[in-house]
């Protein structure tokens, strides 16, 4: 059997892209529940209309990602968008006729179902393949491990109920999401803890650019974890950041990096930061989502300004990946948020990761449905368990590796991170990105050093496996 962990857009694309080769998809939630696909809000870039182009689309990519980007990944999934499209249309997305705008885009090119897109899409995706023979689906699953006898994929740990099982498996896909729980202000669901970057990890691949983390701008600042996002789609629209003066401070489309550090720094300089909307018309018609988690708090977005404040929201690093979704283990892929593929580089333009779940989920599908399948290995003893507690990482994480960081910050996390990374899977994580970050001494798209503000003089991509983390801190590793 062929595995797929995960049951977001990534995740669900390529169970459908590898038809009729039979594949399992586990995921600790259900197709309905847990990933934050279905949290999606703004949309998905594409260039479909007649004034734009893939060209200015990749451009824009490339503007965002800081020097850091693939160009051959950025051409090679962005031109897709419009396909991409159309393919989600035949399953039943219902895209709204005239598609939105946000920061850092040069066109109107976010298709969109209201603000309530990654809904729209991950529905689609799982009612097809519910009804996909080729497909077993496990929900309530977790997987604990992976099991990579001389560095090629065999198989893995479940847990669903009390005991672990083992399966064997030809090809498994890593489609777990992101990070963003590992922060207490974070726009993400409460199971995207990065456990697919450790798993991948533990088994020996390596991950890239894990430093390069997003921070939106404008997450509801009503004291909720998670917290409910406010869509740059609000300000394509001309909403305005605005302090308790009621002064503009920032400008509202500038690339997320920019936007994220100025409301960061104008809140530590003791003031209030609000997201005016109420020029805009017809906004509850607009924004049904972010109007119901407003009025839930209390604030009617057309007549009051908004509390926001940054919170931690996509990883543009992760498992590195080729345009297969190959890792550097044989018979292991990753997909969606979880994988690096070089197309955000330093900085994601916004509403480009739903396109890159479904592009590199479609090419992981077809890549691991080609493969042949392997004799079973045999089974292996049980792993030791590896903890998840994440309490006390989310301190060193909000605290050392947030909107601003610093050489002094990033030797704190590492020093309280290590002790425990040899077992617990999170602070393992935490360790990883806190060494990226801290090694790279340089300002870049998301990554912001206040002790080095500038760029260096060539961008280089980052890497990391988990051995080279673990020996970068032996006198602090506990036995
Ligand atoms: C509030 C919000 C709004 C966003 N808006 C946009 C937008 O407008 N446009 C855009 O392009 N992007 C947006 N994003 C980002 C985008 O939603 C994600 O990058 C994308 O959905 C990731 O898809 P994925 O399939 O990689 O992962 P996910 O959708 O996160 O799915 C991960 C899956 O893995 C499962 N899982 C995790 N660990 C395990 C495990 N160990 N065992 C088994 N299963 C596991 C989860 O249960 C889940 O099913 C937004 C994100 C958030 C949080």
């Amino acid at each position: 059997m062929k595995h797929i962990i995960g049951a977001g857009i990534a995740g669900l694309t390529a169970a459908l892209a590898m038809a009729p080769e039979p594949v399992t998809i586990l995921t600790a939630g259900t197709l309905e529940h847990g990933a934050a696909s279905l949290w999606s809000q703004g949309g998905i870039a594409a260039a479909t209309l007649p004034d734009d182009s893939i060209a200015s689309h990749i451009a824009d990519t490339l503007a965002a990602g800081d020097g850091l980007c693939d160009p051959a990944a950025v051409a090679r999934i962005i031109s897709q968008g419009p396909a991409v499209i159309a393919s989600l249309r035949r399953l039943g997305v219902a895209f709204d006729p005239a598609p939105g705008l946000e920061a850092a885009h040069s066109h109107r090119r976010i298709a969109h179902v209201q603000d309530r897109t990654g809904l729209a899409i991950t529905t689609a995706l799982a009612r097809a393949v519910r009804a996909a023979p080729h497909v077993t689906i496990r929900e309530h699953t977790s997987v604990t491990a992976l099991h990579a006898p001389d560095g090629i994929l065999a198989g893995l740990w479940v847990a669903h109920g009390a005991t672990p099982t083992y399966l064997a498996s030809s090809a498994v896909l890593i489609a777990t999401g992101g990070i963003g729980a590992l922060y207490h202000h974070t726009s993400n669901p409460p199971g995207a803890t990065g456990t697919g970057l450790t798993l991948a990890a533990r088994a020996g691949a390596v991950l890239r650019d894990l430093e390069f983390i997003q921070f939106h701008p404008t997450g509801l600042d009503t004291g909720q974890t998670p917290m409910p996002l406010i869509s740059e789609a609000v300000r394509g629209e001309g909403a305005t950041l605005i302090d308790e003066t009621g002064q503009r401070f920032t400008a509202e489309l500038a690339p997320r990096d920019a936007v994220s550090r100025a409301v960061f720094n104008h809140l530590a300089t003791g003031h209030r930061t609000y997201l005016s909307a109420t020029s805009i018309p017809r906004f509850a018609a607009k924004f049904p989502t972010i109007d119901a988690a407003c009025k839930a708090a209390g604030i009617d977005p057309a007549t009051t300004p908004i509390p926001v404040r940054p919170l931690a929201h996509y990883h543009m690093g992760g498992i590195a990946t080729d345009a297969q979704g190959a890792t550097t283990i044989p018979r292991l892929f990753a997909a969606g948020e979880a994988a690096c593929t070089g197309l955000h580089g330093a900085n994601r333009l916004a509403s480009n990761s739903l396109l890159e779940a479904c592009v590199t989920g479609e090419a992981a599908g077809h890549a691991m449905a080609a493969l042949t399948r392997a004799t079973p290995a045999a089974i292996p003893p049980r792993p030791h368990p590896a903890t998840r507690a994440t309490a006390p990482i989310r301190d060193l994480m909000s605290r050392h590796l947030g909107v601003l960081r610093t050489d002094s910050g990033l030797a704190t996390a590492i020093a309280g991170l290590a002790p425990t990374a040899a077992t617990n899977d999170a602070a393992l994580l935490a360790l990883m990105i806190a060494l990226t970050a801290r090694a790279r001494t340089e300002s870049r798209g998301a990554h912001a050093r206040t002790d080095h503000p500038s760029h260096a003089a060539t961008a280089t991509p980052s890497t990391i496996t988990r051995a080279a983390a673990l020996a970068a801190c032996p006198h602090r590793i506990a036995a």
